[in-house]
Parts: structure tokens; C-alpha cells; sequence
């Protein structure tokens, strides 16, 4: 049992903004009052509910080919020494499991969502996810490049294409489903992409990025998925991309989704030299279209990884740059390209991408819809939040900052007219409220009777980095896990799942088409329950 008492809330799910108010927790859940048990006085502190990351990768076999292949970013880094609490790891781009769920906590955030899963690799990702301590999971599984699926939407039975999805969700013991560069990644196994959204995918004779998309949001929303089609555009990080994403969010209509690091899809320009922000166009569209959320993939200057199921656009980054590179390919499904990368305050295109992301924050006017990430690792590592939430809430702080850029990019960019500050009930959205919501997860994100008591309390401090980087108290499911800006509890997250329903007679569809495309067989494929951590199987509110 816990109260704690004086603090300013935010709980913007309850419209309750900045009131003094007592939040109480018994059995790890928000209650209207307690008797007895201990008591936090956050009298001059902030209260907010636990965070909920909407796009990260964490866990996985991509996850482990990065940090093998990043030795020097180990270097850079101290690592988190073992103590009675705590187990020893390794920090920085990407962190080591134990040390993802610490530093997560450690920022106040208490929810995150895997957003790449290879059905093949689940069993793998699942593994690390368990081994990730604190915080609660989910995960979202790759689908739109899968031959099999591919292969029934070139013959239009989009019917068996929904058993289809529905049995690989299962299978994966996933919660919603991911798409990639929709046919793109399908083409990379020829060394082809998919640009065109209306333009066959190479090797099909009908099939285009626009029927994918389309038939995989209509199909989720049809199982009724708790979370909508999560899906990283056509495209990715190409000057005048900014088109296709317009174009992709006319092919969404009617249905939801989930458009992922939005900052990676809306450049202008023809090609590197020219280079520019259409975030004003981007913005001006998604504010239209309610039936969209999104998520910022924020860029920060300085060392990270960059690591996504887009395999041709990582072999452009390796070209382009010069740097390492790692391809792993995953069968029929998908596959990842890994490159090290240094976002550079001096040179033009990463200071226009690190505009851009700002200015999305900044632009989209519902804050509901638009969610703080940095597709950790891609834009920055996860636990460089609290730099983001200050550039969001010290227009004088951005200005600054926006001097130590090229000329040009000033040129090429709005943020330096935009004045904006984010106030703390709208972070409290951004971070917390808006994604659960997205997600799905009606017990998170807020601070209301029955809610998770996943609640964090913050020293109120005019430097919106230090206050937001150093959490006073994080409190995980009801238990105290962090105190004083240390970990003094380990706990067990919980794993979401869904399980759509889907006919038996899939499987009779499925099992002769494994034991031609798949060195695994069919039978070893399925995800068993056991190997999910506290699991919670959430209801699907199918159509019909
Ligand atoms: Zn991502």
C-alpha cells in the first residue's frame, strides 16, 4: 500500500492538469484511498503517470548483431557494475538487456513496445525481452513482406490472407502487426526496392505497396487488434520522400494506423544536396486526418546505431557513409541491415533531420496523435528523452542551439519560426497518455482508479532535461523501483499478447508452403506461451 500525497498531477486521460491531489495504490493498482502503509510526500513535485514507448528496438537477433558489431560505443561507455539489486551490463547505442529495463525505469518509463519482430526470430526476441527486467512488453511482428501473404494478395483472397496474419500473430505471440517498407524488403532479396506505391513489386505481376498496405490495415482493423497497422513507410530517409507519405496516408483512409518515426519520412528535395524539411506539408495533412496516429523518430547529434528490417535503405547508408555494415536476412520474411552512424550538428542533412523531428512535435496541433520515440536506436539511444523534452519546452534553449548549425539549414528548415513550448500536461500526453491510448492498453498511460500504479514523480526543476532525466521516484505495478535516482528493485514485467481469432484449417493451408520455403519446420514455428513472461492475453474486437 502507497500514498503519495502533495504532489502537482498530471493525468491528462482524467483531465486532471497540474491539480494537488493524493494518488493511491494498493495490489498494484491506482484505488480511490488507502489505510496505512507508506507514504511519499511529494509536496513541490510532479507527478505523472509511467511512460509508454510506442516504437523501440530492444530485443532480438538484430538487436545482438548490433551491439556485437559496435565494440567501440562499449568502450565509449562505463559499464553498470553489478550490485545487490542489480545485475551488470553494458549501456550506451544499445544496451544489454538488463540494462535496457534500468534505464528505462530509471527515466520514469514503465511500458515498451518491440516494433520489429521476425515471426522466425520470436522465440529469440522473446528470450531477451524476458531477460529485460521492469518494464512491461509488447511486440509488433513483420508481415509485409511475407512471401506467403504476398502470394494471396496477388490472387486477391484477401480472406485466407486475414487466417494468415491472424495464425503468424498467434504464432509469434505478438500484439499487433508491423509493416515495413512493404515490398520493399520482399525486393531487397534481388537487390531491388519498392519505390513506387502504386508500381508492382518486383517479382509480382500485380501486387504494389499501396495493396499491401492497404489490405494489412484493413486486416487488422477486421481482427479488431487492439493497436492499428504499425507501419514504416515506403521510402524511408529519402530526399522527397515527403511525397509518398502523403500518398500513403491517402491509401489509409478508412481505416487506422500507425505511421512510425515520422521525422524519417518527410523530406523534400531531389536529392542529398538539396535536401529539405517538409514538415509544414506533412504536419498540414496528418492534422486532417484523424483516423492516424504517429510517432516522431526524433534525431539527436552524436554516436548511435541505426538498425531496421529496411534492408535496402541501410545498404544506401552503407554506401553513403562508409561505415560497417550488417545484413541479416530471415528467410521469406524479412530481413535488417545494421550501420553505426554519427548524427553530425555540422553537417547539413542531419541538421535539417534533426529540425525536422522537432518540427513535427511542434506542428502536428493534436498532441494526442503524436508521440515522443527516436526509433531508438535509429535517431538517438532511448535514455536521450529528456534532451528532446527540453528542446519541446524551451523555445529560447532551441533557438540556441539552432545557431550551432550549417546557414543553410536554416534555409532549409521552419524551426527557427516556430514558438511553441510544450507545457507538462502535453508531455505527460506525448510520453505517456497518447501512446497507451494507440497501443490499446486501457490500464496504462493513466492515473485513474484501476490503472496500473505505474506512476512517476518528478523534482520540479525549470531545466526540463535534469527533471526529466532524473526521476525522484519511479513506482513499477505498485513496488518502489526506483528511488533517488537508483534502482532498488528489480521486478518482472509483463508481456502483452492478442489472439485473434483465425479458421483451424489454416494451418492444413500453411504447413505444405513451410515445408517448402522454411529450413524450420512447421511444427517448431509457434511461439509456446511458456516462454512469454507474465503474460496477458488481451481480447480482439473482431468485425462480424
Ligand atoms: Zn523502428
Amino acid at each position: 500500500m502507497l500514498r503519495i500525497t502533495g504532489g502537482k498531477v498530471y493525468d491528462p486521460a482524467n483531465a486532471i492538469n497540474g491539480e494537488v491531489r493524493d494518488v493511491c495504490v494498493r495490489n498494484g493498482r491506482i484505488v480511490p484511498d488507502v489505510e496505512g502503509g507508506r507514504t511519499i510526500d511529494a509536496t513541490g513535485m510532479v507527478v505523472f503517470p509511467g511512460g509508454v514507448d510506442i516504437h523501440t528496438h530492444v530485443a532480438g537477433a538484430a538487436l545482438n548483431f548490433a551491439r556485437a558489431m559496435i565494440p567501440e560505443d562499449h568502450r565509449r561507455n562505463a559499464p553498470f557494475v553489478r550490485t545487490p539489486v542489480r545485475r551488470g551490463g553494458i549501456g550506451g547505442a544499445t544496451p544489454t538487456t538488463y540494462v535496457t529495463g534500468y534505464l528505462y525505469a530509471g527515466l520514469g518509463y514503465t511500458t515498451v513496445n518491440e516494433a520489429a519482430v521476425p515471426i522466425l526470430s520470436a522465440r529469440h526476441t522473446h528470450e531477451e525481452l524476458r531477460d529485460t527486467p521492469i518494464v512491461d512488453k509488447s511486440t509488433c511482428v513483420l508481415m509485409a513482406n511475407n512471401e506467403i501473404l504476398l502470394d494471396l494478395i496477388e490472387r486477391g483472397e484477401l480472406e485466407r490472407a486475414r487466417h494468415v496474419t491472424a495464425w503468424n500473430i498467434w504464432a509469434a505471440k505478438a500484439y499487433g502487426v508491423k509493416a515495413v517498407n512493404p515490398g520493399g524488403v520482399a525486393a531487397w532479396k534481388w537487390g531491388k526496392d519498392a519505390k513506387g506505391l502504386f508500381e508492382p513489386v518486383p517479382g509480382y505481376a500485380k501486387v504494389t505497396p499501396a495493396m499491401i498496405i492497404s489490405a494489412l490495415a484493413g486486416i487488422v482493423d477486421a481482427l479488431g487488434l487492439p493497436h492499428p497497422l504499425h507501419l514504416h513507410c515506403n521510402n524511408l530517409g529519402a530526399p522527397g520522400n515527403f511525397s509518398t507519405t502523403l500518398e500513403t496516408m491517402k491509401v489509409l483512409e478508412g481505416n487506422r494506423a500507425h505511421l512510425a518515426h515520422l521525422q524519417y519520412h518527410a523530406y523534400g528535395g531531389d536529392d542529398w544536396p538539396t535536401m529539405r524539411s517538409e514538415s509544414v506539408k506533412i504536419a498540414e495533412e496528418f492534422n486532417t486526418r484523424k483516423n492516424l496516429t504517429t510517432d516522431a523518430g526524433a534525431v539527436l547529434f552524436g554516436n548511435t546505431v541505426t538498425i531496421t528490417a529496411d534492408g535496402p535503405w541501410q545498404h544506401l547508408l552503407y554506401k553513403l557513409t562508409g561505415r560497417k555494415w550488417g545484413n541479416i536476412d530471415v528467410e521469406n520474411e524479412t530481413g535488417c541491415g545494421v550501420v553505426p552512424y554519427v548524427y553530425k550538428e555540422k553537417n547539413l542533412v542531419n541538421a535539417v533531420q534533426w529540425a525536422t523531428g522537432l518540427e513535427l512535435l511542434l506542428l502536428i496541433n493534436d498532441p494526442w496523435r503524436v508521440y515522443l520515440t527516436t526509433d531508438h536506436p535509429n535517431g538517438a539511444a532511448f535514455w536521450r528523452y529528456p534532451e528532446i523534452i527540453r528542446l519541446l519546452m524551451d523555445a529560447a534553449f532551441r533557438r540556441e542551439c539552432l545557431k550551432a548549425l550549417p546557414p543553410k539549414a536554416r534555409k532549409r528548415t521552419v524551426l527557427s519560426d516556430l514558438d511553441r513550448e510544450y507545457t507538462l500536461f502535453e508531455m505527460a500526453i506525448i510520453t505517456s497518455a497518447g501512446p497507451a491510448r494507440a497501443l490499446g492498453l486501457s490500464q496504462k498511460g493513466h492515473l485513474g482508479v484501476g490503472a496500473d500504479a505505474d506512476v512517476v514523480i518528478y523534482n520540479d526543476n525549470p531545466d526540463a532535461s535534469r527533471m526529466f532525466g532524473y526521476p525522484r521516484y519511479v513506482i513499477k505495478g505498485g513496488e518502489i523501483v526506483v528511488e533517488e535516482g537508483e534502482i532498488r528493485k528489480t521486478t518482472e514485467g509483463r508481456g502483452f499478447v492478442v489472439h485473434p481469432s483465425y479458421d483451424e484449417g489454416i494451418e492444413a493451408y500453411l504447413r505444405p508452403l513451410f515445408q517448402q520455403y522454411y529450413t524450420m519446420s512447421f511444427d517448431n514455428y509457434p511461439v509456446e506461451m511458456e516462454r512469454i513472461a507474465r503474460p496477458e492475453v488481451l481480447t480482439c474486437k473482431a468485425e462480424g
